[in-house]
């Protein structure tokens, strides 16, 4: 029987071979491992990926982590790579070949989009970018040469919660690789394996470090795509420092509680932005009444603390105001940490529905959230008295 997810997370990845009896595994940096003998070397040269070899292949740190994310995810195995971009550039490069096709949604992560453009269509793979509403009808773009749909739920800046089950089921089907970035709600709140997914990705630079300071990125495959995967990664000469796989385990001890209190935190703001004249839309799906609620209900166990609202189109020219302002708020890049953030985003693609209105992303930490409530509703009155 699977273990819960909040004992995985206290649990998994603690040898205590290796911690000489500590709560916690040590930071383990190596280049070279030296062997006990000539039988020993050629022994660990035959069974490429389950020992520790050599630290490009990882040390015991970064092992501990793997298997952590592997147990959280209901995976065959992870790897952990050097950053979250790297874990979707390796994953997709290992999976496609030239004249290969990426049926890639529309809705993705920005640079995620870059690699496809400056990147992978360089390599020859042809790319469909396909509507995130698109569900079961994803069959209408399966051509013969479709190799991977990609997909991230919900979407970068817009917050469209995919159909994964309905697509997952139509990729069965033709044998096509299904790829998700599980980012914004990690393991904790979306088994992606338990829904059809071949292939998770995470920025674990974001809530499994959770405290912003540390680039670290995991793919977690089902059997059949592991070895061509990590053969990719191996190939590239990628890998991820023992150092940060440390902290990324010392942020998973905590992901449970953490995310819980992002998204107790998160519905309440949301909620309270919903009643504001200035606020059009607020993009969260754990919201009644988002568009995407039900179908975030049916898939996803919580939601976490990352959040879009589109303003009124006369807030246009307010909007450094306000975030200026927020002193609460932090304006930078990434999320995930225990901080709150906000920034202007601008999505690539228009959504059906929002109404051309500017957008703020959000990222709800942990602070109290009558603070940040207050915070964004001073944020709000210096904007408007801008005029
Ligand atoms: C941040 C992010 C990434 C990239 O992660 P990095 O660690 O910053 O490279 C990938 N996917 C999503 C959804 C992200 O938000």
């Amino acid at each position: 029987m699977r273990r819960s997810m909040d004992t995985i997370l206290t649990h998994a990845g603690r040898d205590q071979d290796l911690s000489c009896g500590a709560v916690n595994v040590p930071v383990i940096r190596a280049s070279t491992k030296l062997y006990d003998s000539f039988e020993s070397y050629e022994q660990s040269r035959a069974d490429k990926y389950n020992s520790f070899r050599f630290g490009r292949y990882g040390t015991p740190t970064t092992f501990a982590l793997e298997q952590d994310i592997a147990e959280l995810e209901g995976g065959y195995r992870t790897v952990a790579v050097a950053s979250g971009l790297a874990a979707i550039s390796s994953a997709l490069t290992g999976l496609l070949r030239p004249g290969d096709h990426l049926l890639m949604v529309d809705s993705v992560y920005g640079p995620a989009r870059s690699l496809c453009e400056n990147f992978l269509t360089h390599q020859g793979v042809n790319i469909t970018y396909y509507d995130p509403d698109i569900g079961a009808d994803i069959t209408s773009l399966f051509r013969e040469n479709t190799r991977v749909v990609y997909c991230e739920s919900p979407g970068s800046l817009t917050f469209e919660v995919q159909d994964i089950p309905a697509i997952a089921r139509a990729a069965k089907q033709r044998n096509i690789v299904v790829v998700a970035d599980n980012t914004w709600a990690t393991p904790y709140f979306f088994q992606a394996f338990e829904h059809g997914v071949d292939v998770s990705i995470h920025a674990a630079t974001k809530y499994i470090v959770g405290h912003s300071d540390v680039m670290l990125g995991l793919i977690t495959t089902s059997e059949p795509y592991y070895t061509r995967i990590r053969d990719g990664i191996s190939h590239q000469g990628m890998v991820a420092s023992p150092d940060d796989c440390w902290l990324g385990l010392r942020g998973l001890r905590t992901l449970g509680v953490r995310l819980k209190q992002h998204q107790a935190n998160a519905l309440q703001v949301a909620k309270w932005l919903l009643t504001r004249a200035e606020v059009r839309r607020v993009m969260y799906p754990a919201l009644p009444g988002d568009p995407y609620h039900e179908l975030w209900k049916e898939q996803f166990r919580g939601a976490s603390g990352l959040l879009g609202i589109e303003l009124d189109e006369k807030w246009r020219g307010k909007v450094p105001r306000l975030v200026n302002s927020a002193k609460l708020f932090g304006i930078g890049s990434s999320w995930g940490g225990y901080e709150s953030l906000i920034l202007p985003s601008k999505p690539v693609r228009a959504t059906r529905t929002l109404s051309g209105g500017p957008l703020l992303r959000l990222h709800i930490g942990l602070e109290s959230v009558g603070d940040l409530i207050e915070d964004l509703e001073h944020g709000f009155a210096c904007a408007s008295q801008s005029d």
